[in-house]
């Protein structure tokens, strides 16, 4: 399968005024695609969806048996070289079926913690003999993994571990230490484990649960996902042999952040497809529910919610699928060395940050709403809607909370353009001298579809180069210390690269003549109306705190220069985007 998308680097899209490519995008799926997204929705609609009151009493012999049947029907081999019983699939699939996944509600972390955070990173890592001892086992469900990295002293700052790591004298180790809030550790048989060498260097290892020492602690008492196993894991002096460090002595970072990379971006699209069944839940209840004698769904204040949660998760699918598309440019087809798939993630990291970010918040304001429309159904466990809404709240906390994810956006940008590897301080200097000087401009109307929202996204994206380009002149090395500044210009480039995919999205259904390309313009003109009021919102607050008086005025009155938006009749939109969810009882995309 290919996605047929030029090949770019990451955050270039960021330097061009309008994207040179047309986007890899949820309508270009393949029909293999597709099959494979087809294969696992009916799975959790058919299998693991009626089994959840079970699983939420942690019947954990029921969870392995759903995790053997996702190997059975290949969902676990998508990222797996045929070589050690996998398919080998392109991103696109992988996502699409991560997406269809995502609404399985507490075993979405279950398989995560399999294909994501065990399996992904041997792939990544492993040598041919360890890819060969535990491969085919995870990939048909066999075996269960788990990622073993946090710690209580040690989350966010994964790297402050305490768990250590001694060699003995024949070349093998023993692992002391406590992990906690890891994902299938209850009944996981497999752990990649992070541990310091010598209380210094921090390494991976693979560690089975029969090597003996290691032991789980209770479940924990959490506010959703009630159906997957959460537990610290005790390592006390564990056997470990000596072929059983994943990647390098003293690189486990490189085996964590490569991981969480993806990762990140899987996140993502689970986040979509669970929005995406909460929408159509919200719709038919709202098309179902009388007041003052008539459906909920007729009213203004209903529709504006619907139309607005429809917006934000068309934009947020938009990015994952153009994301995936630019994955597998780079890639090129199978076979993928572990070096050359790391090396693609690491080039897409800003992107795969951005989606985490984006999705996990537009998938919790989609809940949110959806409790709200619900009424006081919202609030009682007879409707679904409370349970979403709980489930998801993790996904702003793990995988690196949305507060790392937000600093690491622009501070991997202005890394990489420190060293030479993108021209954003260049670019950021052009737009400088533009600004100061400004030739009076025309006000211009852009007859193409969507001609004016794609003209708004560039703007932000100058509006997202004056942030980062002053507050580098301001800060110098030390940017990394306003993590303020990094936020507001995280939630610039946030919006950004959302409301680009969007709006690219929504002229290739034009150009394709979509018989939903209408209601494609209205989403991604709706997310870019609301976009424009973000970015103002966030630039304003950033350049505030980096400069005052005449300067300050000098910034504000470039950024109304650039950020000269017309605002749309969202209203009406909103309307049109809700009648017709309304009318067909789901979401209306992908
Ligand atoms: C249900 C669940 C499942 C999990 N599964 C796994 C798993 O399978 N494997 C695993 O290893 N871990 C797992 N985790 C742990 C998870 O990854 C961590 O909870 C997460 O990384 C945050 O770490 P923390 O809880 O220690 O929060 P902290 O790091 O203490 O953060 C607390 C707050 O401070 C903020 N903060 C921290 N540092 C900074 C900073 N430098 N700048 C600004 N703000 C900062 C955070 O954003 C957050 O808002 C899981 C957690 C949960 C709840």
């Amino acid at each position: 399968m290919t996605t047929d998308t030029s090949v770019r680097r990451g955050g270039t899209w960021l330097l061009e005024e309008t994207a040179s490519s047309e986007p890899f995008t949820p309508e270009k799926l393949s029909d293999e695609h597709r099959l494979m997204a087809q294969t696992a929705a009916e799975f959790v609609q058919g299998e693991v969806l009626p089994a959840l009151d079970r699983l939420e009493q942690k019947d954990w012999a029921l969870a392995r048996q759903l995790l053997a049947r996702c190997g059975e029907i290949g969902l676990l081999g998508m990222a797996v070289p045929e070589a050690y019983g996998g398919l080998e699939l392109d991103k696109a699939s992988s996502l699409a079926v991560m997406d269809r996944i995502g609404p399985s509600a507490s075993f979405a972390t279950t398989f995560g913690g399999q294909a994501n955070l065990t399996i992904l990173p041997l792939v990544l890592f492993g040598s041919d003999a360890q890819k060969q001892r535990y491969l085919p086992r995870l990939v048909t469900g066999e075996i269960v993994g788990a990622y073993a990295l946090s710690e209580s002293g040690s989350g966010s700052d994964a790297l402050a571990a305490k768990t250590r790591a001694v060699r003995q004298a024949d070349g093998s180790w023993r692992l002391s230490g406590e992990k906690m809030w890891i994902s299938n550790g209850g009944f996981a048989d497999l752990f990649i484990v992070f541990a310091k060498v010598d209380g210094e260097q921090f390494t991976a290892f693979i560690v089975e649960r029969g090597f003996g020492g290691l032991s789980s602690g209770k479940e924990e008492h959490k506010m959703g996902l009630h159906g997957s196993s959460t537990t610290a894991i005790l390592l006390q002096d564990v056997p470990v042999p000596a072929d059983n460090v994943l990647g390098e002595i003293g690189k486990g970072h490189k085996v964590a952040l490569n991981t969480l990379n993806y990762g990140r971006l899987s996140l993502g699209a689970m986040c979509t497809g669970g929005a995406r069944v909460a929408i159509g839940a919200a719709a038919r209840y709202a098309s179902s529910r009388r007041q003052f004698g008539q459906p909920i769904a007729t009213f203004g204040a209903i529709q504006h919610k619907l139309g607005e949660m429809v917006a934000r998760t068309y934009a947020a699918e938009s990015l994952v699928y153009r994301t995936a598309g630019l994955i597998d440019a780079v890639l090129g087809g199978p076979p993928h060395a572990g070096a050359a798939l790391a090396q693609a993630f690491e080039e897409y990291a800003v992107e795969s940050s951005i989606a985490k970010v984006a999705c996990s918040e537009s998938l919790d304001f989609v809940l949110d709403e959806n409790v709200q429309i619900h009424g006081g159904n919202g609030f009682v466990k007879d409707y679904p809607a409370e349970r979403y809404f709980r489930d998801a709240r993790v996904n702003r906390i793990f995988e690196g909370t949305n507060e790392i994810n937000r600093l690491l956006i622009p501070g991997m940008l202005v890394r990489r353009a420190l060293k030479g590897d993108i021209p954003l301080i260049a670019a950021a200097r052009r737009l400088q001298d533009e600004v100061l000087s400004p030739s009076p401009a025309a006000a211009v109307t852009d007859n193409r579809a969507l001609g004016d929202e794609l003209r708004a996204v560039g703007a932000f994206k100058k509006v997202a180069l004056m942030v980062l380009g002053t507050a580098m002149q301001t800060y110098g090395d030390k940017l990394t210390d306003q993590q303020e500044v990094l936020s507001f210009a995280a939630d610039v480039l946030i919006d950004t690269y959302a409301g680009e995919s969007a709006v690219l999205r929504a002229q290739a259904a034009a150009a394709a003549a979509d018989r939903r390309s209408d209601l494609h313009e209205a989403a991604a003109r709706v997310f870019v109306d609301g976009a424009a009021q973000r970015v103002e919102a966030a630039a304003k607050s950033a350049l505030a705190a980096m400069a005052e008086g005449d300067t300050l005025r000098m910034l504000l009155a470039a950024l109304r220069r650039i950020l000269k938006v017309t605002p749309v009749n969202t209203v009406a939109l909103r309307r049109r985007l809700a009648d017709a969810s309304v009318a067909e009882g789901k979401y209306l995309f992908g």
